[in-house]
């Protein structure tokens, strides 16, 4: 969409000249053809309607087939960088509570807290790409990255929840799905992105982590003993 919104405002600031600075209605045949691409679209884009000037037509309509080729392939860059293009963004956690599940499901439970000899600081949930993922409360997005160390695609939350200090992290997410930002206040439930196996992972599935007042807790017993 920015790709193409700039193509759009080549065209209006560009065109709207050559219009104005024609004083016979006639902007072709008062503008110069060579002073940039952006230029020559907008001419273009008149002298196609303009059936006299078979000329210029041959090469502008060349013209425009370019930048239409050029407004389809900035729409489908535009899709693939963002994986929300279908996601209902309003979507939130099931429950009611002030703490939440991260995910609305998932198939199993992967590696544990504190498995592969205590390096692992979180749970792994399995479940397919593309699932939604929610803070699991109110808070604040701290980080937010398409390369957070072996994260891969991670966010950062930081809640007060029960006076306790809680800071939640949520790994492996899909490139471009990451539905909030560094500073943004997001509410219990809220989506912030969906599940992948970006970063040190081999399966889609969510990693998981919760600090409470700075110290690794088991985020399973955590959700089970605050989730609703
Ligand atoms: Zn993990």
């Amino acid at each position: 969409m920015l790709i193409f919104s700039v193509v759009a405002g080549m065209f209006a600031t560009v065109s709207l000249p050559a219009f104005a600075s024609s004083p016979h209605g006639d902007p072709v045949a008062t503008m110069s053809y060579h002073h940039g691409t952006a230029q020559r679209l907008a001419v273009g884009a008149v002298a196609a309607a303009d059936a006299q000037h078979d000329d210029y037509t041959a090469t502008t309509q060349e013209e425009l087939d370019r930048a239409k080729a050029a407004a389809a392939a900035a729409a489908k860059a535009k899709q693939a960088a963002s994986a929300l293009g279908n996601v209902d963004l309003s979507m939130v956690a099931p429950g009611t509570g002030a703490v939440r599940w991260p995910l609305p499901y998932y198939d199993s439970i992967g590696d544990g807290f504190m498995s592969r000899g205590g390096e692992h600081q979180g749970v792994d949930l399995l479940v397919g790409a593309g699932t939604p993922i929610f803070s699991v409360a109110a808070g604040t997005v701290k980080v937010s990255s398409e390369s957070y160390y072996g994260y891969g695609v991670g966010i950062v939350i930081e809640h007060v929840i029960g006076g306790q200090r809680v800071e939640t992290t949520y790994g492996h997410m899909t490139y471009g799905s990451r539905a909030v930002q560094v500073g943004d206040r997001v509410a219990a439930g809220q989506l912030i992105g969906l599940v992948g196996s970006t970063g040190q992972s081999t399966a889609n599935h969510l990693h998981f982590e919760v600090r409470v007042n700075g110290g690794l807790v088991d985020p399973l017993a955590w959700l089970r003993a605050n989730a609703g």
